[in-house]
């Protein structure tokens, strides 16, 4: 039974699937230890309730209620699953002494009121593994928040990932981290207040909690399909799937509880393959490849299936018509964007023709509540033939400011395109009426009237939003043309994720400061001693280029001794806290100025509605 939308209100299998085994709702709100709030499910379950308003997509209300419910649920016999304490579900798996937890949240502080959550109902049990699925931070950030470091390196608990997984948790946001958390800022609407017409989740979970982050190095390392492991009596079989959701990324099988574990490859939404707060481009053919193979491993000899994210399913019948479906999804999208790219057709052309089979529209989790079809087929695109669609007119264009200004000029000037794009929005043609409105905030940010216009359109196109991010898109642009630039509301690098970079790393993070044409003039050479990592590098800053070379002994300027903390300080610009940290220096000292005086750190307030 489909409404008039197309959407199967009929099947409510999810409903029962998302509150089946309930033990226990829990607290909707963690504090860390001053007292200040870092997750609040409340301020989400208690409007998410009822008939959709006016203000939100029907099918987003309805992931949003699901995706709100929260407490500790059993799984199967064993198995346990914390959710709503996070963005992400933390799973537990009990042993024969004591219990595996699988994804210990983003935080510290949710992490820990997760599991004391779960000791609450099954006892004090120690944990005496972690798993981390892949190298996402909601699925390591809140490690420290349920063993420590010292139980580690005890060998009292051990630390299970994929092959690949420390340099990708640690390399991820490094690079384009300023950027990559001001988008962010949108992506998950962090700055909208919640409510009807605001925040009601990001559709994979409602939100990311503020706590503290934290990292521990794995001990054990998952490297091949079939590989097998016996912890404290509880037996698991892996399948490695690199590449897909995240590059480390692994899924796993418990035989004796015939359940199945799809890490973040098989959850109730179309997923992302090119998030909308920037990333690389996921690999959908990939991704098809591991959903088929774990159905041919695992799927006819499960009774439930479960990820981290998300509600699990049950019957082995559901889970291999689930996991197909997802699968087909996948494959549609990359193999239908292919055929329609080799007809001719670009990127923005096949995001608007491809329509999903409707076997798979009438699936809910193939709905587009994170990833959706328009921007995930864009990424394939980009995947196979980059941002240039092959028409000249199109390769060399003014960047956005200076063709805002000639386009104004001949539509008119920004009044009459304000009044024509008034005109537009009336008419309910809003993706017109926000690209000449662009145009004009671009080519007169005080124009009051385009602004607001524009922030209205936002505002629609936020109410008539499926997916969960382009809600929270649409809304915080609506959101900065009314009141402002909102920054960066929640940073992503804590210090501990970047005390795991190693050397190497850390130079990459330093070159890429390089201010270049301040720097075109200078001709440094340093010599980095590096005794917490027995290892000495020689840099060089040339051509506004910093390039470092392992044990080098050609001749140097100056020569650092620097202490792990101190290149930490250094990595992230900061001098002084460097020399707190037992920096010391021989040679020309003017050296290390002339570096530090052309580092330009990125801007996490930088614009962008606006030029
Ligand atoms: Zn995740």
């Amino acid at each position: 039974m489909a409404d008039r939308m197309g959407l199967p209100f009929g099947d409510t299998a999810d409903f029962a699937d998302a509150e089946r085994g309930l033990i226990d709702a829990g607290d909707p709100v963690v504090r860390n230890d001053k007292g200040e709030v870092v997750w609040d499910n409340g301020s989400y379950s208690g409007f998410l309730t009822g008939a959709a308003p006016d203000t939100v997509h029907p099918s987003l209300w309805r992931q949003s209620t699901l995706v709100a419910r929260q407490g500790l649920f059993e799984v199967t016999d064993g198995i346990y699953q914390v959710r709503g304490y996070d963005l992400s579900n933390m799973s537990v798996i009990e042993g024969d002494t004591g219990i595996i937890v699988i994804d210990p949240l983003i935080s510290t502080e949710t992490a820990a009121a997760a599991l004391a959550l779960y000791r609450k109902h099954r006892g004090d049990r120690p944990v005496v593994a972690v798993i981390h699925t892949h190298s996402h931070v909601d699925h390591f950030g809140g490690v420290k928040g349920i063993v420590s470091q010292g139980d580690v390196d005890a060998g009292k608990v051990q630390i299970i990932a994929p092959e690949g997984f420390m340099e990708h948790a640690i390399s991820e946001n490094v690079y384009a981290g300023t950027a990559m958390g001001r988008r962010a800022g949108y992506m998950y609407g962090a700055a909208l207040s919640r409510g009807p017409e605001g925040g009601l989740g990001a559709g994979l979970g409602q939100t990311t909690s503020t706590g503290t982050v934290t990292l521990i190095t794995p001990t054990v390392t998952i490297t091949a399909t079939g590989e097998e492991l016996t912890v404290d009596g509880v037996r698991m079989i892996f399948q490695m799937a690199p590449g897909t959701e995240a590059p480390a990324e692994m899924h796993f099988y418990f035989p004796d509880r015939r359940a199945l574990c799809m890490a973040e490859n098989a959850t109730h939404t179309l997923h992302n393959l090119l998030t909308l707060r920037g990333a690389l481009v996921r690999d959908p053919h990939i991704w098809a490849h591991y959903l088929t193979e774990a159905i041919e491993l695992f799927a006819g000899k499960s009774d439930v299936v479960f990820a981290s994210h998300h509600w699990p399913t049950w019957g082995t019948e559901n889970i291999v018509e689930f996991l197909a479906v997802q699968r087909d999804l996948y494959a549609y999208l990359h193999d239908q964007t292919l055929r329609l790219l080799n007809l001719g057709y670009t990127g923005p052309e096949i995001a608007e023709l491809i329509q999903l089979p409707p076997a798979l529209e009438q699936s809910w989790s193939a709905h587009g509540y994170y990833g959706s079809v328009s921007h995930n087929v864009k990424a394939i695109y980009q995947q196979y033939l980059g941002w240039y669609d092959g028409n000249p007119a199109r390769l060399w264009q003014h960047p956005p400011q200076e063709k805002a200004k000639r386009y104004v000029e001949f539509m008119g000037g920004a009044d009459e395109v304000v009044a024509k794009a008034r005109r537009s929005f009336e008419a309910g043609d809003l993706r017109w009426a926000a690209e000449v409105l662009d145009h004009v905030v671009f080519a007169d940010p005080d124009h009051a009237a385009a602004k607001a216009l524009l922030a209205d359109v936002f505002t629609q196109l936020g109410y008539g939003s499926e997916n969960g991010t382009w809600r929270c898109e649409f809304l915080s642009a609506a959101m900065e043309l009314r009141t402002g630039n909102f920054g960066t509301p929640a940073a992503t690098a804590s210090a501990d994720i970047v005390s795991h970079l190693n050397p190497e790393m850390l130079f990459d993070a330093l070159a890429i400061q390089v201010d270049g044409p301040k720097a075109w003039d200078l001709d440094l050479a340093i010599r980095w001693d590096l005794p917490d990592h027995d290892a000495s590098y020689r840099t060089t800053l040339h051509n506004g280029v910093l390039t470092y070379v392992k044990d080098s002994s050609r001749p140097v300027g100056l020569t650092l001794t620097v202490p792990a903390a101190a290149l930490t300080a250094l990595a992230g610009g900061n001098l002084a806290a460097a020399r707190g940290n037992g920096l010391t220096t021989s040679g020309d000292e003017s050296q290390l100025a002339s570096l530090f005086s052309v580092m330009q750190p990125g801007n996490p307030d930088f614009n962008i509605i606006e030029p």
